[in-house]
């Protein structure tokens, strides 16, 4: 459930990160600094699939 795909940009890391303001889930990469969230599939474990599906292997 914790397994993230890398980046779509750069193949760096992802990490989860809950906004402190909105309570939503966003996935943020550690080298490039990109973040993206999902309108819809903002939460757990939605969000979670909804980027595994996002980033093609
Ligand atoms: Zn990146």
């Amino acid at each position: 459930m914790n397994e993230l795909k890398p980046c779509p940009f750069c193949v760096g890391k992802i990490k989860k990160v809950i906004s402190p303001m909105m309570n939503t889930v966003m996935f943020v990469c550690d080298k490039c600094g990109a973040d993206v969230c999902f309108y819809g599939a903002e939460h757990d474990p939605k969000a979670t699939k909804a980027w595994n599906r996002r980033v093609k292997e």
